[in-house]
């Protein structure tokens, strides 16, 4: 079986939150973000400091 998302991501991609290159992870418009920071984010696993360096990098994706 081949899901879309097998087709969609065949190479490593830098995320945009951590820097660091994934093969798996979402496309938000043009950035890439990694399973791990989508799982971090989802989790709200943050202190207050990192939730706000989050909400800004997230912020500079978007606008
Ligand atoms: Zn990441």
């Amino acid at each position: 079986m081949i899901n879309n998302k097998e087709i969609i991501v065949k190479k490593k991609r830098y995320c945009k939150i951590c820097g660091e290159a994934h093969y798996d992870g979402i496309m938000i418009i043009k950035s890439f973000i990694c399973d791990n920071c989508v799982n971090s984010i989802t989790n709200e696993e943050f202190d207050d400091k990192q939730y706000e360096d989050m909400k800004n990098k997230i912020k500079d994706i978007l606008f």
